[in-house]
């Protein structure tokens, strides 16, 4: 068994620091920070105080200015840029803000092409992603339409299986209901829920919105583990 095997936690962050270049303002300071395993947090937190810039340091998409930054027990600064992308296709599942659907390709082959770093042999995972998209509430008939022929809340539930396919062990989420109204976003957590029931995946959902917390039992609040001071 691996160290990432037995850690217990699924994230862990010390002593933190980030800034965009060397002249720029410090946008994370977090002295300390845990999620165990299989925890689901809600991370609130005002517009500019450092949600997106958070979860792509999670996402070994940035790395610290210094600090450690522990991902499922792997140490991401031990990792080569290549080594953390290939460590995020096999561990993590992504879903961005704006989705970042390739809008030319059809439901199936965005789902697919996330697939692509997987191990598992193609046919079994083209299944996989058919009952995935099904179980979101896209059903067949969908499935070969472009992604730009999608509703808002039809692109972010194929973000969700997208970033499901590889059957992550930490799903990080960037406030993908923003554009939704109440009722479409309450459906949207309920059956991300669901989904997620299913699985022994942790995940940091990140929002402005306090609303969302009524679907947590963690809730953290960017100020509380961020020290840095910053402005929208
Ligand atoms: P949030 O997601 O909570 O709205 P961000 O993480 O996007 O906040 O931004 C945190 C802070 O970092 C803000 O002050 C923002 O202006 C700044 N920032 C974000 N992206 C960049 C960038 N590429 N270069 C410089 N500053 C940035
Ligand atoms: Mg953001």
């Amino acid at each position: 068994m691996t160290q990432s095997e037995t850690d217990t936690t699924a994230i862990r962050l010390q002593n933190v620091l980030y800034r965009f270049n060397a002249d720029a303002p410090v946008v994370l300071d977090v002295p300390a920070w845990e999620v165990p395993r299989r925890e689901k947090i809600f991370l609130q937190g005002e517009s500019g105080s450092g949600k997106s810039t958070l979860l792509a340091l999670l996402a070994g998409l940035q790395t610290p200015s210094s600090g450690e930054v522990t991902i499922l027990g792997t140490a991401m600064s031990a990792l080569s840029s290549r080594k953390r992308d290939r460590f995020r296709a096999q561990n993590l599942g992504v879903v961005f803000q704006q989705f970042n659907l390739i809008p030319y390709l059809s439901v199936l082959d965005n789902v697919l092409l996330a697939a692509k770093f997987g191990e598992t042999a193609a046919a079994a995972t083209k299944q996989r992603a058919i009952e995935l998209l099904q179980r979101v509430n896209l059903p067949c008939d969908l499935h070969q339409r472009k992604a730009a022929q999608l509703s808002i809340g039809q692109q972010q539930r194929v973000a969700i299986v997208r970033a499901l396919i590889n059957s992550p062990s930490l799903l990080l989420v960037d406030e993908p209901t923003s554009a939704l109204d109440h009722a479409n976003r309450d459906a949207f957590l309920t059956l991300l829920f669901d989904v997620l029931a299913e699985r022994d995946c942790a995940m940091v959902f990140v929002s402005h919105d306090p609303a969302i917390g009524q679907y947590f039992h963690s809730k953290v609040r960017v100020s509380d583990i961020n020290r840095a001071e910053t402005v929208g």
